[in-house]
């Protein structure tokens, strides 16, 4: 049943558990990012330190990555399956400023960006505030 949430983990490395597959299928059934509070919250058995070594080993393992919005919340979301995590796979994410989604705008690759001698890079986050199709929907 879980074969194929098994295989996913087996093509970046990860050693199944019954905890990262319920983590990853709740993740996959999602549109938007999701954060440690919210999957705590939905999975109110679990414990919470479990649940943030599988999102630390998943985010390892270039199989989610993480977003920072700029909402104060870190957040997951799913990496495509040829994603290396580098800067090139980077994409532009939106905020939804309704109902605080934040969704992987996965063809809006991030503009390459020449620095002055001396600096160095470590990531790029680069966030798109709006409404969302579901929010704009709702009125
Ligand atoms: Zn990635
Ligand atoms: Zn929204
Ligand atoms: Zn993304």
């Amino acid at each position: 049943m879980n074969e194929g949430l098994d295989n996913k983990m087996e093509f970046r490395h990860i050693r199944p558990t019954a905890m990262r597959a319920i983590v990853l299928k709740l993740m996959m059934e999602k549109t938007a990012a999701t954060s440690l509070p919210e999957l705590e919250n939905e999975l109110e058995s679990a414990d919470k330190a479990t649940l943030y070594r599988t999102l630390k080993t998943f985010e390892q393992n270039k199989l989610i990555h993480r977003i920072n919005d700029g909402s104060g919340t870190l957040k997951y979301a799913l990496c495509k399956d040829s994603c290396d995590c580098d800067v090139e796979d980077q994409h532009i994410h939106f905020h939804c400023t309704k109902c605080n989604g934040t969704f992987c705008l996965n063809d809006i690759s991030i503009p390459k960006v020449i620095l002055p001698s001396g600096f160095s890079l470590s990531g790029i986050d680069t966030v798109v505030n709006g409404v969302c199709s579901n929010c704009n929907n709702d009125a």
